[in-house]
């Protein structure tokens, strides 16, 4: 059983944003993603290759499977056909298999860049200084088979709102500093997508620029 009244309360927090709902359906069931899919819900995110892979196998085709965990190299042969973001790109190398994997199954694979904003120590993303070199360096613009779509960053594990804002309005900084380096032909902006916000930051988050917030918990309930 999935928190409806949560799911359509969250619909009205985003809608003034246009801001798109990602369901975090990690260690979730099928059940309770057919459940939220019955109601609309067209966008999943999920943190294991396996998972991800066997629910896309299983359910229906018009879900938009987001990876947003930790992504090994050796694992990314087995969600490039399926997924629709990779939203946890941390590192060149991880980008350069992702492309190299795209080309072996004839696709351009959107991809977010993972910066780490939070305080808490992690081995996970890029700094800020390190994304804004990519950005203008040749690196990612030579891998025709990733499409660098925009950034993704996680806050502080903290109550704190105004340090949640701080860090949120960083990544923010950040992406709007990138986003020239990204432009595309034609007027279009390929470089829109700014993925941050959780279950209990996603208002903040919103507040700050989000257009894309990613909420499990206060969905499909607390994980095990
Ligand atoms: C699990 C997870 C979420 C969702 O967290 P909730 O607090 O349950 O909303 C969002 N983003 C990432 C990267 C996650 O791993």
């Amino acid at each position: 059983m999935i928190h409806r009244d949560k799911l359509e309360s969250l619909r009205t927090d985003l809608k003034p944003y246009g801001a798109t709902l990602v369901a975090v359906s990690k260690t979730k069931p099928h059940e309770d993603i057919l459940e939220a899919h019955a109601l609309g819900q067209r966008h999943f995110g999920e943190n294991y290759v396996q998972e991800l892979a066997a629910k896309q196998a299983a359910l229906p085709g018009d879900i938009n499977w987001h990876f947003i965990g930790h992504l090994q190299r050796n694992k990314v042969r087995v969600i490039a056909p399926v997924v629709s973001l990779v939203q946890s790109v941390d590192s060149l190398r991880l980008a350069r298999e992702i492309h190299k994997q795209g080309q072996r199954c004839g696709r351009v694979i959107p991809c977010l860049l993972q910066v780490h904003i939070a305080t808490e120590a992690t081995k996970y993303g890029f700094s800020t200084g390190e994304a804004h070199d990519l950005a203008q360096g040749r690196e990612l613009r030579d891998l025709d088979h990733i499409e660098i779509r925009g950034l993704m960053g996680m806050a502080s594990f903290t109550d704190d709102r105004s340090a949640l804002r701080g860090e949120f309005r960083a990544l923010k900084t950040l992406f709007d500093g990138m986003a020239p380096a990204f432009a595309g032909t034609g007027g279009v902006n390929p470089f829109s997508i700014l993925s941050m916000g959780m279950t209990g930051d996603y208002l903040i988050a919103l507040e700050e620029g989000s257009t894309m917030v990613r909420v499990g918990s206060a969905i499909f309930g607390e994980r095990r």
